[in-house]
């Protein structure tokens, strides 16, 4: 008999469209894939060096459950170069990925039905780890001419007395949106009044477009008390399969998740955080070459869209996603349960393009792709969503 709280969460919409992929490119049927939300990129050359180095030295044992000091090191010099924050090492917890960090975060914070407001559209798994445990995730409407980002009578209206943190994901995924200092402090303001804790999820923050990026915890000294910033490297230095994230937070949570982590899994694997440590400290070059390749890839995208009647998508301002409205499409598609899915189960069977319900993100009438792919790929995949709605009329 399985645990109650496995029936609550629902199994992740993305994960089961890449093993569709996955599945039909085994029985050698080729797919253009727009789903996945990982760089195109190789991790780079003197990060990977420095975990071959880590291995030949023999750092191989246990170390400190929050993280390397090394590591901790670079990340406090990182947070003060580029976010204008100071940190002290203990103030910040190395985990297996940003996912871990958020849940390590939930973990140390809510009790059983406390509320975890989730703007919409939200990154897939913060509803499902809410649930998992047993906080509340109270998802709340944002607007499309505000690019979806929370406004503070929306969040206003969603505060109660169970209300304990607040997600921002800044750029956002799935929309590209980037919150500006002054759209960031009024939202902050509310947090720190009404005694609500931020989930700061910056992952995306290196990869922008226009101005420059603004860390919540950099706004002042409260707003730094409220915030747990989530980050790491997966997007920034494409280290997806490392599993490399990290919370920067007061010393009163940060103890309190390292002692969660110490039981649960000890710490990220030592060769992982000794390729992070130089990640940090000496790769910010390969990281811009990758931003500046997104740059073009997002102009080509805006434009070939702009070209396609029926569909509009919100302009990306960071992060590798476009958010595609076909809510114009729903004539065409009555009686269907979820619109966004049935475009994409049509789109992956008949035209071989794999792309993301946008019901996978709370928001139904829209779709997500992703420009983490080369540019003759992204041009494919747009160029079937073209020819899939000519085909509808
Ligand atoms: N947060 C957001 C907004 C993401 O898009 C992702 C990955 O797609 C993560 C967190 C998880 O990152 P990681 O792979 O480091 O766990």
């Amino acid at each position: 008999m399985l645990a109650k709280r496995t029936s609550i969460i629902s199994p992740s919409v993305t994960i089961g469209i890449s093993t569709k992929v996955k599945e039909l490119k085994r029985q050698g049927i080729e797919v253009t894939s727009l789903s996945i939300g990982e760089p195109d990129f190789f991790t780079p050359d003197k990060a990977k060096k420095a975990a071959i180095d880590a291995i030949n030295a023999n750092k191989t044992k246990y170390d400190a459950a929050s993280g390397l000091l090394e590591l901790k090191e670079a990340i406090v010099n990182k947070l003060k170069r580029d976010n204008q924050v100071i940190y002290t090492t203990n103030e910040i917890v190395v985990t297996s990925g940003a996912k871990h960090a958020i849940s390590n975060a939930l973990l140390a914070i809510l009790d059983p039905g406390d509320q975890v407001i989730i703007p919409k559209p939200y990154w897939t798994s913060y509803p499902e780890m809410v649930k998992l445990i047993n906080g509340q995730p109270i998802l709340v409407d944002t607007m499309a001419e505000n690019s979806f980002k929370l406004q503070a009578n929306e969040l206003l209206d969603h505060v109660t007395d169970k209300t304990k943190a607040l997600f921002i994901t800044n750029p956002s995924n799935p929309t590209g949106a980037v919150y500006s200092k002054e759209e960031l402090e009024p939202i902050v303001n509310i947090c720190i009044e009404k005694g609500i804790y931020i989930l700061a999820d910056e992952i995306y923050e290196k990869i922008i477009f226009g101005d420059t990026f603004t860390s919540i915890a950099s706004l002042s000294d409260r707003a730094k008390e409220i915030t747990i910033t989530i980050n790491g490297l997966s997007k920034s230095a494409s280290m997806t399969g490392w599993r490399l994230g990290y919370t920067a937070s007061s010393k009163t949570l940060a103890t309190a998740m390292s002692s969660i982590q110490g039981h649960l899994v000890s710490h990220p694997s030592t060769i992982t955080q000794w390729a992070a440590v130089e990640a940090i400290n000496n790769c910010e070059s390969d990281t811009q070459n990758m931003v500046s390749t997104y740059n073009s890839r997002r102009d080509q995208v805006i434009k070939m869209f702009d070209a396609i009647e029926d569909v509009e998508i919100i302009k990306p301002d960071g992060a590798f996603y476009t958010f595609i409205n076909i809510s114009k499409l729903r004539p065409y598609f009555n009686n269907v349960e979820s619109l966004s899915l049935e475009v994409c189960n049509i789109l992956l069977d008949k035209y071989r393009l794999a792309i993301v319900p946008g019901i996978a993100f709370g928001l139904d009438d829209y779709v997500r792709i992703t420009y983490a792919a080369d540019m003759k790929t992204i041009e494919t995949g747009i160029d079937k969503i073209k020819q899939f709605i000519d085909d509808l009329k």
